[in-house]
């Protein structure tokens, strides 16, 4: 029984991927999500159903366009392939002890932080979209297991105090530094996190992304004056506290 669960919660997870994948090219450049149909971004031809069978039909068609032959990017199949090994590592630990619920919301959050992690990484942008996803699957999920104060005080603090610091930092060298799509995503963390896991996300992915960004300028990857998105940082941190909380607090105390 358990295994037919996780053979289920795997192509769950790759038809997923497949949606994840068109969102993923279609939020930053502003294309409805549901229509129209996928086609070639060369030759506009529209992608039929068995074209578009997550992984299979990508090895099918050697990872090139039915139509015109153009190479298909392999970041779909991994996107798809990444979607179904997390659900297929959940399920025994959250549908098999017949916790869908939960199964459900980790899936939910690893989606949604998927698709900001890539777009962030390729655009420097998060979708108002999916932060607004986020907050409500943030809100709802502690309406039913927090007091008020845990999500109330820690929304607060994820928007105020970025926002604070972000004005502060505007005041004195007449810059932005955090964007706009970074303050939400603290904010929306806060509902769930609370003001001691959200205070715990800002400064860590704060000192994580101080720490790459030195070291990418120091080894040239990367220049001084290009922009470092700042979105997959909170997103590292936010995954470790929600994924492997015990993991997070037995590291967190080594830290004084
Ligand atoms: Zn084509």
């Amino acid at each position: 029984m358990s295994t037919t669960l996780t053979i289920f919660a795997t192509i769950f997870g790759l038809l997923v991927g497949s949606f994840l994948n068109a969102l993923i090219y279609r939020l930053p450049r502003g294309i409805n999500v549901a229509f129209p149909r996928s086609s070639c971004t060369e030759c506009k031809k529209i992608i039929s159903w068995y074209e578009n069978i997550p992984i299979i039909s990508y090895v099918f068609l050697k990872g090139r366009c039915s139509g015109c032959g153009t190479q298909i990017s392999w970041q779909y199949p991994a996107i798809e392939f990444v979607a179904a090994l997390f659900a297929f590592f959940i399920a025994p630990k959250t549908i098999n002890s017949s916790d869908l619920l939960n199964f459900f919301f980790f899936f939910s959050v690893f989606s949604a932080f998927l698709v900001h992690l890539i777009v962030d990484l390729k655009h420097q942008i998060l979708p108002d979209s999916i932060n607004i996803y986020l907050a409500l699957l943030f809100l709802v999920i502690s309406l039913f297991t927090q007091v008020w104060t845990h999500w109330l005080i820690g929304g607060a603090i994820g928007l105020g105090f970025p926002l604070l610091v972000s004005w502060i930092f505007y005041q004195l060298k007449g810059e932005v530094g955090l964007g706009g799509g970074d303050i939400k995503l603290f904010g929306a963390l806060g509902l769930y996190l609370g003001p001691i896991g959200i205070m715990q996300n800002i400064f860590l992915s704060c000192f994580l992304g101080a720490l790459i960004g030195i070291l990418l300028i120091a080894t040239k990857l990367i220049k001084r004056e290009n922009p470092i998105p700042f979105g997959p940082f909170i997103i590292i941190v936010a995954a470790f506290q929600i994924f492997a909380e015990s993991s997070f607090k037995a590291l967190i105390s080594y830290i004084p």
